[in-house]
């Protein structure tokens, strides 16, 4: 079943997101890898390169294909998102036993906390699911077992499609719709993005919540496709 635009998106979300990231629409996000312990978030293990990669691959796709220009940012503070592995027992230890991953909206910052599951593909699924949620998407009208739907319909599902088990974890035709109806279509401003000039650029933010001056923006990162 095709499943609506509006019931995958999540208005709230989407209006805290924008005011969040600024009106430049720059989306920053940071990748956690093992070099670098967090203070904040000492649980954090790093991503393997594997996982870091197809994150990335979702934002990169994301800022290709929508209104919302996204960018990696080389440290959680400069970020809007940051993207955390964390332990097996992380989120038991946190009294959520049956999570595999957490998206948490605060006032300046996202972050998505993810679990690796046995199996890569299904680690993968929880990721773009979770990055889903930080870029304005919910579950099929708020209910992730909703059985209307399946994983083919929507990443947002969390329901398996044909054959009893996982058949994507690839944005689908709705996910698309709905992440261009939140943020627009493929902007012009995102061909600034590769442009080494706009790298340097100072940029400014609306938002009031303060933040870190910016001194470095990483180049996009060449990126592979998700097997
Ligand atoms: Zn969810």
């Amino acid at each position: 079943m095709t499943i609506p635009t509006a019931a995958i998106i999540s208005y709230l979300w989407s209006s805290d997101i924008k005011e969040l990231i600024g009106d430049d629409t720059w989306l920053d996000y940071y990748i956690h890898d093992s070099d670098s312990p967090l203070s904040r978030l000492p649980e954090a293990t790093g991503m393997s390169y594997e996982y870091q990669n197809n994150a990335k691959f979702y934002f990169h796709y994301i800022g290709k294909n929508t209104g919302l220009k996204t960018r990696e940012v080389d440290s959680d503070e400069e970020a809007d998102i940051s993207v955390f592995q964390v332990p097996g027992d992380y989120f038991v230890n946190q009294g959520n036993d049956n999570t595999i991953g957490l998206t948490s909206l605060y006032d300046s910052y996202i972050d998505i906390l993810f679990l690796e599951s046995d199996s890569t593909f299904d680690t993968k699924s929880t990721l773009v699911h979770e990055i889903g949620h930080s870029v304005g998407l919910r579950h099929p009208y708020g209910d992730g077992f909703n059985s209307d739907y399946t994983t083919e319909d929507t990443i947002m599902s969390y329901n398996d499609g044909y054959y009893g088990g996982p058949v994507s974890n690839l944005l689908t035709d709705a996910d698309q719709a709905a992440l261009k109806e939140i943020w627009g279509e493929n902007g012009t401003n995102y061909d600034l993005r590769v442009d080494p000039t706009a790298l340097n650029e100072d940029l400014t933010y609306s938002s009031s919540a303060p933040k870190v001056p910016r001194s470095l923006f990483l180049p996009i990162p060449p990126l592979t496709m998700p097997s």
